[in-house]
C-alpha cells in the first residue's frame, strides 16, 4: 500500500487469446529508472494515455477510459491496447495503492524505442492534489483561440484531434497564458468562435436550463466525467444535449462547468475578467456524488 507506484507493462496483441496476464506486470521501485533514453514517448510525445480517478479504493470509469485509451490508439495508429490487460492492470495496481482519498491512475501507451520490437506500456499512481477548495469555489476561466476553425478533425486527421496523445505541450502552455492574465484555467475557442473543451476538462453549459456541451465529433476528447455529468443530470430530470456552442452561447450561458477525472466538476466564477453565475448546490451535489461513484 504506497504511493507513487509504477507499473511497467508488456503489452499483449489484442487479438491474443491469453486470459490471464500474471508475468506481464512489472512493479517498479519509485526511485528505479524506468524508461530508456530512447522512449518516442519521451522524445517525441509519441503515444497515448489516460488518467482517471481511484477515490477509496474503487477505479472511476474504467470501460470509458480504457475504450477511449483504445480509440486514441486508433487514431494514432498505434497497436491495439489489449482491453483486458489493461482492465487486469488497473486492477492489480489498485490492490496495491492505499484504499483510502482520492488517488490519480495514469495509463500510458506509447510507440515504444525507436525502431524497438513493441509499444512500451506503464501505469503509474499518485495522490491527487486536494481540490476541496476549487470545487467549492470554482475558477477564473479565459477562452483562449485553438487556432483551428470548426471541422480540423475531418479534413486534417494528422493533427490528432480528439486523441489523447502525450503531446499536452500546447495545452500546458495554455493554462500558463491563463495564469499569466490573472486567471486559473482556460476554454478553447475554434478559429471561427465555437467553444472546444479545456486544456484538461470538458465544458459543460447550461443555457435556458438545458445542460449542453460541444459534440465529440472528433475535434475534442469525449469526456468520461461529462458523460457521468449526465447520467447524473438525465436521473434528476434534466435535458442535456451535444451539439455546437458558440461564444454568443457561452457569454449567455446561466452557468458553465469544467469537469475532468480528478478534479471533477468545478464552476466558472469568472469569465475573461468578468463575473460569471454560478450554481454552487448543484456543484455541490453533482461533485458529493461523483465521489461516491463506486466504479
Ligand atoms: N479534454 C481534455 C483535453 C482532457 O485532457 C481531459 C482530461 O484530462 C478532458 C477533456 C476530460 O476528460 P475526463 O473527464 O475523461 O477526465
Amino acid at each position: 500500500m504506497r504511493l507513487p507506484f509504477t507499473l511497467l507493462i508488456d503489452p499483449v496483441p489484442a487479438d491474443s487469446l491469453r486470459q490471464n496476464f500474471d508475468g506481464t506486470f512489472h512493479e517498479m521501485e519509485s526511485s528505479a529508472p524506468a524508461l530508456r533514453v530512447g522512449e518516442l514517448s519521451t522524445q517525441r510525445g509519441d503515444g497515448v494515455f489516460e488518467t482517471l480517478a481511484v477515490v477509496n479504493g474503487h477505479p472511476q470509469e474504467v470501460e470509458p477510459h480504457v475504450s477511449r485509451l483504445r480509440n486514441s490508439a486508433r487514431i494514432c495508429e498505434l497497436p491495439a491496447p489489449n482491453a483486458e490487460q489493461w482492465r487486469a492492470a488497473i486492477a492489480y495496481a489498485v490492490a496495491r495503492i492505499p484504499q483510502q482519498g482520492e488517488i490519480a491512475l495514469k495509463f500510458v501507451l506509447s510507440r515504444g524505442v525507436e525502431h524497438g520490437p513493441a509499444p512500451t506500456a506503464w501505469l503509474h499512481a499518485s495522490a491527487a492534489a486536494d481540490f476541496s477548495g476549487v470545487r467549492a469555489s470554482g475558477v477564473r476561466a479565459i477562452t483562449l483561440d485553438r487556432g483551428y476553425p470548426r471541422g480540423v478533425a475531418e479534413r486534417a486527421p494528422w493533427l490528432l484531434m480528439g486523441a489523447k496523445t502525450l503531446s499536452y505541450a500546447v495545452n500546458m502552455a495554455a493554462i500558463r497564458e491563463a495564469h499569466r492574465r490573472g486567471a486559473d484555467d482556460t476554454i478553447f475557442l475554434t478559429t471561427d468562435g465555437y467553444v472546444l473543451e479545456g486544456p484538461t476538462s470538458s465544458v459543460v453549459l447550461r443555457i435556458n436550463g438545458e445542460y449542453v456541451t460541444p459534440a465529440p465529433s472528433g475535434a475534442i476528447l469525449h469526456g468520461t466525467t461529462q458523460q457521468s455529468m449526465f447520467d447524473y443530470l438525465r436521473a434528476r430530470g434534466e435535458r442535456v444535449d451535444y451539439r455546437d456552442v458558440t461564444i454568443g452561447e457561452l457569454r449567455q450561458a446561466d452557468a458553465a462547468w469544467l469537469v475532468s477525472s480528478v478534479r471533477l466538476a468545478v464552476s466558472v466564477v469568472v469569465l475573461d475578467g468578468g463575473p460569471f453565475p454560478a450554481d454552487h448546490p448543484l456543484t455541490s451535489a453533482l461533485n458529493a456524488y461523483l465521489l461516491a461513484r463506486t466504479a
